[in-house]
């Protein structure tokens, strides 16, 4: 299936191979698509990136913080002169400090809420507005979202107020970038409980792995639950979702209608 031959992406979040960004960029390389990635910058961080984007043969790497705007622009150069221009941008990334998640949320302090919010949901805005000048007509922007946004879910604490405020982004950016010439689109998924480095940082992932196998309609298990997140990416990448945007789409086996 080559849907996305000729297209470019360029995808932020890949830390390892269990990343949610990872599976993505493997629906999305198997589906014809090029790919290139940015990482958090650091030596030790680089090397894992590179080992495990390999098999992609990325066009290149670029390291960007996104809470640092120079970086960011300094990405978007990079992209503009390696590229030319690009069809998707993959926002799988967030952050929030440990002891905001560990801690009561009653005790979030200033500085804990800024970070959060600042790198997991300020960025998505702050990459939109630069990528906008070189992404192609009819283009797909798409970022990582979770049940934490709506739901109470222990620990999940201000990261779950930066998830409300990232799937509000989206609508925002959706209903602008989709008037402008360009007719971007602008998608959230929210994924089901994936065993990845980040999720690692909230605790209980065994735990809550556990949970979802067994509320989930839908089997929901740690080996395949990154692909079933892929392969909406790839609806999301490609001209199959053109009447879709500004939505938060749930990829949880279904596990989010379940009351009881
Ligand atoms: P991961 O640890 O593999 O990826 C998180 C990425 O964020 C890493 O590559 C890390 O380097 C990057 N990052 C953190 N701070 C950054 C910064 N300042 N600048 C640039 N990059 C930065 O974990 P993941 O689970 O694949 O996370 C990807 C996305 O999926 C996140 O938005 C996460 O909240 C979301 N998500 C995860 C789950 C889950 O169960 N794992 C469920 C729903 C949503």
């Amino acid at each position: 299936m080559s849907i996305l031959a000729g297209k470019k992406a360029l995808v932020f979040g890949v830390l390892n191979e269990y990343s949610i960004g990872w599976h993505i960029s493997d629906a999305l390389h198997k589906a014809g698509c090029e790919l290139a990635f940015s990482h958090l910058p650091g030596e030790k961080i680089e090397r894992r990136v590179i080992k495990a984007v390999e098999p992609f043969k990325p066009a290149f790497l670029a390291p960007c913080d996104v809470s640092r705007d120079e970086d960011i622009t300094r990405t978007m150069e990079t992209a503009a002169a390696k590229f030319g221009s690009f069809d998707i941008l993959v926002h799988s990334l967030a952050f929030a400090p440990a002891e905001a998640l560990h801690h009561p949320f009653l005790n979030t302090t200033r500085e804990a809420w800024k970070t959060a919010l600042d790198i997991s949901a300020y960025s998505l805005v702050a990459l939109a507005r630069a990528a906008q000048p070189i992404m192609n007509t009819d283009g797909s922007i798409m970022t990582l979202s979770y049940l934490g946004a709506e739901k109470f879910i222990p620990m999940y604490n201000v990261m779950a107020v930066a998830k409300a405020a990232l799937e509000c982004s989206v609508r925002y950016l959706a209903a602008e970038m989709g008037r402008h010439k360009k007719h971007i689109r602008v998608n959230a998924i929210s994924a089901g409980a994936v065993k990845t480095m980040a999720a690692r940082g909230i605790g209980d992932i065994d735990k809550m792995m556990v949970h979802y196998t067994e509320k989930a309609p839908l089997p929901w298990q740690a080996d395949t639950a990154a692909t079933h997140v892929g392969r909406t990416a790839l609806y999301l990448a490609s001209n199959l979702s053109s009447g879709v945007t500004g939505e938060t789409i749930y990829v949880d086996g279904g596990y989010n209608i379940v009351g009881w």
